[in-house]
């Protein structure tokens, strides 16, 4: 299944269940897979591991033999890769490949909330994206799943090619085109172009879903290069009505948005999410579950039960009862936007309060799409802006051209921030934390709401 060769397995049979990367994380009977990271190599651990219960061990140094049952290959990460190929095919399960610049996780764990109302479903857990994590996902799947959800991330030309062609989804997503990453990619039209990657692996006769608002995706699809399969069948979503499933009558609750799906008739379905942002996500589920047959009273419940991968526009309250909006988990000038969307939403709170700090990776254009995002913000949407970073100064800076004076407050030093930030805080303020996943502000989130 991964190409490789038995070595030193003696005479008995050896069944193996389960792979792990990590040796500190060994499980009874697994193959340990070593990886080469940045300081270390797994191959230096492979002893251990089968000291410590493994079955078996990958093995790709060249000249010695594994230290015990091996199998060897040429590369372990190319032969985990082909493993996950082989599973995913002897299961016969079916892939929903999902990829977008905003909102690949919490779309994931839409499809995954509606089509496991009716089926064996696996998912993606937490943001195991990538090349390694990817596989690893498909390796920790049961057996016996019908679907299998997976989350597909890049940052460069040829990541979700790589992806699509191991995983082959049938059912393709992706949910938007944003700027993250564009310092790697150069433009929002190569960023399409790796998005449109996923393309490339996908099954003959699948079915392509995508954000239908985005003219870029269009235009790559009508690309010579851009490689599709046969028989492709598309649907679009987005908030535009020119899309094959678009969203009317949203109300924006509490704890919860509630809007009607064009292409599902005349009942409300409730999303216990906040944002017009997630309302889209949920349009991208929705076209997946009904592809599959999900029934719409399945779509009704499965929608208000989902449940998010943390630091997602959470909802924490405090200590002191100050309500948070934690968005911790990552940043960027369409992400932020979509946040700042459900702050402005927010009612019967003494203070609006936002905490923005550098959104990373943006390239040459850092600046501008800092104050960008400064410029976007009006009395309307918050009463008092804090930046952290370096590049934030450039909110502050675009923010001061229209909130009032004395209500912008930009700092370098984490702890003078949370120090000034208490100190102005009530208890029926609401607070929004967003930054990139670097700036850590989750710190900010943590002290705010230990504070009384
Ligand atoms: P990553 O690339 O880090 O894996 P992701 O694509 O998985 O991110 P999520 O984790 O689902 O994205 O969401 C991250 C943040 O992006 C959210 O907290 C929200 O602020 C924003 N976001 C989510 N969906 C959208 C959307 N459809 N449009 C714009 N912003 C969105
Ligand atoms: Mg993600």
């Amino acid at each position: 299944m991964c190409g490789g060769y038995v070595a030193n397995a003696g005479d008995s049979d050896l069944i193996i269940e389960g792979v792990v990367t990590d040796s500190r994380k060994i499980t009874p009977g697994c193959l340990f897979i070593p990886l080469a990271g940045e300081r270390f190599d797994g191959h230096d651990f492979a002893g251990d591991c089968l000291q410590a219960g493994a079955a078996a061990v990958l093995w790709a140094a060249p000249k010695e033999t594994p230290p015990g049952p091996g199998i060897i290959v040429e590369d372990t990460l190319e032969a985990m890769q082909a493993l996950a190929k082989s599973y995913l095919a002897a299961c016969g399960t079916k892939v929903v490949g999902i990829t977008g610049s905003n909102g690949k996780t919490t779309t994931k764990d839409l499809v995954f909330s509606l089509l496991a109302t009716t089926f064996k479903v696996h998912k993606t857990q937490g943001n195991f994206n990538n090349h390694i994590g990817l596989p690893l996902t498909i390796l920790a799947m049961p057996k016996d799943s019908d679907v299998a959800v997976l989350e597909m991330g890049m940052s460069g030309r040829h990541e979700i090619e790589l992806l699509s062609k191991l995983a082959e989804p049938e059912t393709a997503i992706v949910t938007n085109i944003g700027e993250a990453h564009l310092l790697q990619l150069g433009s929002r039209l190569e960023i399409a172009r790796a998005k449109l990657e996923i393309l490339s692996g996908m099954k003959q006769g699948g079915l392509f879903v995508y954000n239908g608002d985005e003219p870029l995706i269009k235009e790559v699809l009508a690309e010579p290069a851009t490689v599709k399969p046969d028989g492709l069948e598309m649907m679009t979503f987005g908030l535009g009505g020119a899309n094959d499933d678009y969203p009317s009558g949203i109300m924006f609750m509490e704890d919860k948005t509630v809007f009607t799906s064009r292409s599902g008739g005349s009942t409300p379905l409730e999303l216990p999410l906040l944002g017009e942002h997630n309302v889209v996500n949920a349009l991208a589920a929705l076209a997946v579950a009904r592809h599959y047959g999900v029934s719409e009273a399945n779509i009704a419940e499965g929608l208000s039960r989902v449940k998010l991968t943390g630091m997602r526009i959470e909802t924490v309250v405090g200590t002191s009862g100050i309500t948070i909006l934690n968005d911790a988990y990552n940043s960027s000038p369409i992400a932020v936007k979509a946040a700042i969307g459900v702050l402005e939403k927010k009612r019967g709170y003494r203070k609006k309060i936002a905490v923005l700090g550098d959104m990373l990776e943006l390239g040459a254009a850092e600046e501008d799409f800092h104050r960008e995002v400064g410029r976007f913000l009006t009395p309307e949407k918050v009463d008092l802006l804090f930046t952290y970073g370096p590049l934030s100064e450039k909110i502050a800076e675009g923010a001061a051209e229209r909130l009032e004076p004395g209500t912008i407050f930009a700092y370098h030093d984490k702890s003078e921030l949370i120090e000034m930030l208490i100190s102005m805080l009530h208890s029926k303020d609401v607070l929004l934390v967003k930054a990139s996943r670097g700036m850590k502000l989750e710190e900010v989130v943590d002290a705010v709401k230990n504070s009384s």
